[in-house]
């Protein structure tokens, strides 16, 4: 039985509420996980707000030094971590690796925190005046993450927070809760206080309780977008800061200068990669011009018969990518496909008919890959989430365009040209929050921030990066006056000599 950390403890929950967590390679059962009540949700925050109390009063610099000390761990063991990930996700074992190295990046980052949580400061901004800001923590925070990166997204969101002061609750996918666990006593054995992050395994019971509970000063989400607009609207209900990261649809822009096999070569792992289960995967191409779209279709057709599917794990797999999460997902995927049939877009490659996806319990479907698909079809309105590549063709560049910002979603997009005019008009004008050029996957470092535009991102903050600092803080700004001092001068004198009752002003 998979359980919570508390207090720097496994601590089981006695919860009725539970849920198996299945081998997606295979089918079979793992696991079980409980689905934590509401009394066992707040038992966390009771202890994350206890221990705010210390922790936001100990030197960023010894904070950092417990960070430094994770990231040492983290790569001692990053290869026993990547096996659980793959084992309970199903992406194969290097992706793992990737993802771990994705969200170290950001505990790196956040190993600086004594210079980014500086704050600023203005010597004489009046006679005798001086202004300062200072960065405070909010207290206990939390964050509720996806499945297809239970690391990375955590990660995201985690380091930054602790860093910063604050304590933390960590609400992972119930689909695969594994990893986190593996984090917290990662943390712990760097010399983490008790009570300082916490894992709480559940669902909507346990993610309300942390939207609603006034101890709770911000909430971090990442999932699809309806779920991101309920925790919203629900967490701002509540007063708390809220960013909640959504869905995808991601379009790849390739014109007819550009890198064809480059183009190629990038769109496979872009859109396959994970089997598509990425918010940056790409999912659809515009193509520019007719030529430029059948040289596209008929090397992706060629480079899909080389694609390896199979198990992820064990550090000597050598596939491509592995299985869906769940057999709901693959259902919901295949279905995806026989309704872009219906719909009349060419199936060009049918992920469906793959030996494996036909023969194995476990939820493999192939790369699959539509040619003319339209803008009116529900393949190329919804967010699949699974390796199903779109093809839309366009006449030329201003409709092309025009095509990637009339879609709802804007969390990433990418422009593949030797054009250098054509990659600066994209990059200004296109109304996506992360954009590449001739890179599929636009994926800021660490110390930039990430974040999607339109219903891919809901708040005004990114994350990690300097919004995540932004986000994890709050300002204090102090304006000091001294009296002159006798000390200094012999005599002291009032500096407010008389009352005023007009909006102060600087002299
Ligand atoms: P999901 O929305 O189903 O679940 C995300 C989290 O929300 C989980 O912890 C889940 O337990 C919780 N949750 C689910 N239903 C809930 C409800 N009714 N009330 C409260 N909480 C609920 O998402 P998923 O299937 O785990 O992940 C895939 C989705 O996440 C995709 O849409 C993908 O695009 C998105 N995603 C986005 C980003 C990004 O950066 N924008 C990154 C990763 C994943």
């Amino acid at each position: 039985m998979i359980c919570n950390f508390i207090n720097n403890q496994s601590v089981e929950s006695h919860s009725e509420r539970q849920q198996p967590v299945y081998d997606p390679a295979t089918g079979e059962i793992q696991n079980h996980v409980k689905l934590s009540a509401k009394a066992e949700v707040e038992l966390a925050i009771q202890v994350a707000d206890k221990a705010f109390k210390t922790w936001s009063t100990i030197t960023p610099l010894n904070r950092s030094r417990v960070l430094f000390r994770f990231k040492a761990l983290l790569e001692e063991n990053r290869n026993e971590l990547a096996e659980i990930i793959s084992r309970e996700h199903g992406k194969v074992f290097s992706d793992a690796l990737g993802e771990i190295t994705r969200g170290l990046e950001v505990v790196e980052f956040a190993c600086g925190i004594p210079h980014l949580q500086k704050g600023e400061h203005s010597l004489n901004v009046g006679t005798g005046v001086d202004s300062h800001s200072l960065m405070m923590p909010l207290g206990v925070v939390a964050g509720i993450s996806p499945f297809n990166f239970p690391v990375m997204v955590p990660m995201w969101m985690f380091p930054i927070a602790i860093a910063t002061g604050n304590t933390f609750i960590l609400k992972p996918s119930e689909k695969n809760p594994s990893a986190p666990l593996f984090l917290a006593k990662l943390l712990k054995q760097a010399g983490l206080p008790d009570g300082v992050f916490n894992v709480v395994q559940g669902d909507k019971e346990a993610v309300d309780t942390l939207l609603q509970d006034e101890r709770v000063q911000a909430v971090s989400f990442v999932g699809s977008t309806p779920i991101a607009e309920y925790i919203y609207s629900e967490g701002a209900k509540y007063g708390k800061r809220v960013q909640a990261l959504g869905g995808a649809k991601n379009h790849m822009l390739v014109m007819p200068d550009a890198d064809m096999n480059g183009a190629v070569n990038a769109l496979m792992g872009a859109a396959y990669g994970a089997a598509g289960e990425r918010c940056m995967a790409i999912s659809v191409a515009v193509t520019v011009g007719e030529e430029t779209g059948d040289a596209l279709v008929r090397l992706l057709q060629d480079k899909l018969a080389t694609l390896k599917v199979g198990q992820g794990y064990g550090q000597e797999i050598e596939n491509d990518m592995g299985p869906l999460i769940t057999k709901e997902h693959k259902q919901k995927v295949s279905g995806y496909i026989q309704q872009g049939v219906d719909e009349g877009a060419t199936l060009v490659v049918d992920g469906r008919e793959l030996p494996l996806a036909k023969s194995s319990d476990g939820y493999f479907v192939g790369g699959t890959l539509f040619d003319n698909v339209t803008t009116e079809m529900t393949i190329y309105k919804e967010e699949i989430f699974g390796p199903v590549l779109c093809v839309l063709r366009a006449d030329n560049y201003q409709q092309a365009l025009k095509i990637i910002n009339d879609h709802e979603y804007g969390n990433g997009t990418a422009i593949f040209t030797a054009d250098g005019d054509a990659a600066r008009d994209f990059t200004s004008k296109v109304q996506v929050g992360m954009v590449g050029v001739n890179v599929p996957i636009p994926v800021p470092m660490a110390f930039h921030s990430f974040g999607g535009w339109k219903r891919s991102l809901f708040g005004p903050l990114h994350m990690h990066g300097p919004d995540g600092v932004r986000f994890f803080t709050r300002m204090k700004a102090i304006t000091t006056r001294w009296p002159e001092s006798d000390i200094k001068s012999g005599s002291k004198e009032s500096t407010q000599t008389q009352a005023e009752f007009v909006m102060p002003t600087m002299k």
